[in-house]
């Protein structure tokens, strides 16, 4: 399969879209991304990831290459060439190409590639019935995961710890506290409250966790904002993760205890039916 992929201004076969080697983002990880999920070849929260992704670029100090409505133009033109019924788009923005030096330039041209993946039929996961197996793992990343950055080394590296205990993802722990999953945010349920995380630069405020949370409390559930223990996990009710690419997807195990009867819960099942339908009626 060979995609189209924008790459500074070009739409590019997938072959020919390069970046120099000094991009800063090839040498320090000096980038930001954004992934948003595609249903019927609409985008699902859009504006939230735009908003985020303006957050984490101030937060570095790198200028936006595009505005608002250039991203939405060459997200569309992709999930158009590419033909993406269902799936995601991927996008990265890069301080940019410089001589190495860990002093960054101030008038650097920012690099900004963007593609898609395409996913036929994600929403109807066959694993949202089954739920995901979890293992802990020491959370050993850096201070600001606030900042959605293109650092992802430990996360990919926690991601293969679990695939090796044979468990879907990680949920990392720092100070005996879960902050969140690899590339996902933590939830459980106990006595019919959800409790998550609160934000900080603990982790990252997940655009997938506001709306869920928006549509609990419309739907009169009741939400603790607050850090838990692995051993409360294991005793919940209930848990699932959420994020642009499994929208909520319950856990029935985490390191080796069953969660409840050791199926997706109620919660956990309602919150995804609901965030995905509206999603698809939201998406633009
Ligand atoms: N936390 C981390 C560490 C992540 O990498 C992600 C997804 N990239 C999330 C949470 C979920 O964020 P979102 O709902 O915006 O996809």
């Amino acid at each position: 399969m060979s995609r189209i992929v924008y790459v500074n201004g070009d739409y590019l076969p997938e072959g020919d879209a390069k970046v120099s080697v000094f991009d800063r983002g090839f040498l320090f990880a000096d980038g930001v991304y954004e992934v948003t999920s595609v249903l019927n070849r609409k985008l699902v929260d859009f504006d939230g990831h735009t908003a985020r992704l303006q957050r984490s670029l101030d937060a570095l100090d790198i200028k936006a290459p595009v505005n608002r409505d250039e991203l939405l133009q060459i997200h569309r033109q992709l999930v158009t060439r590419n033909q993406i019924e269902d799936g995601l788009v991927y996008l990265q923005i890069t301080r940019g190409p410089a001589d190495r030096d860990f002093v960054y330039p101030k008038d650097a041209t920012p690099s900004l590639v963007i593609f898609t993946q395409s996913k036929p039929g994600f929403a109807d996961s066959p694993q949202a019935r089954t739920g995901w197996t979890i293992i802990t793992v020491e959370d050993l990343r850096w201070g600001r995961r606030d900042i959605k950055t293109t650092q992802l080394l430990y996360p990919s590296m926690a991601k293969m710890m679990a695939k090796a205990a044979g468990a879907d993802d990680a949920w990392l722990v720092e100070q005996g506290k879960i902050t969140e999953g690899t590339s996902n945010n933590a939830y459980i349920v106990k006595n019919g409250v959800i409790i998550t995380r609160e934000l900080s630069n603990d982790i990252l405020h997940g655009i997938t966790r506001a709306a869920v949370l928006r549509m609990a409390v419309s739907a009169q559930m009741r939400i603790d904002e607050r850090p838990f223990t692995p051993a409360e996990a294991q005793a919940a009710d209930e848990a699932f993760i959420t994020s642009a690419s499994n929208f909520v997807m319950p856990v029935v195990e985490i390191d080796g205890e069953k969660i409840g009867d050791g199926t997706p819960g109620p919660v956990a099942r309602r919150l995804r039916e609901i965030y995905i339908d509206e999603g698809r009626r939201t998406a633009i």
